[in-house]
């Protein structure tokens, strides 16, 4: 099973963000809503593509809130 953890991984995008209202819990950086786009690839080949809608830090990266 560790091995098909390995086959397994998840790459987060942001495809676009905009300034939104809003600090980082953790940093106190400025929000911004950002179109994400994940894609999990296995073996190097994505399988699955998924797009959402998160608040993230511009400073840290953090995802402070998401929508779905
Ligand atoms: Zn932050």
């Amino acid at each position: 099973m560790v091995f098909f953890c390995f086959m397994v991984d998840q790459k987060r995008k942001v495809r676009r963000s905009r300034p939104a209202p809003g600090i980082c819990s953790r940093c106190g950086g400025g929000a911004s809503v950002a179109d994400m786009k994940t894609a999990t690839r296995f073996c190097h080949v994505p399988f699955y593509c998924k797009s959402w809608r998160a608040l993230i830090c511009t400073f840290c990266g953090s995802v402070l809130r998401s929508y779905r």
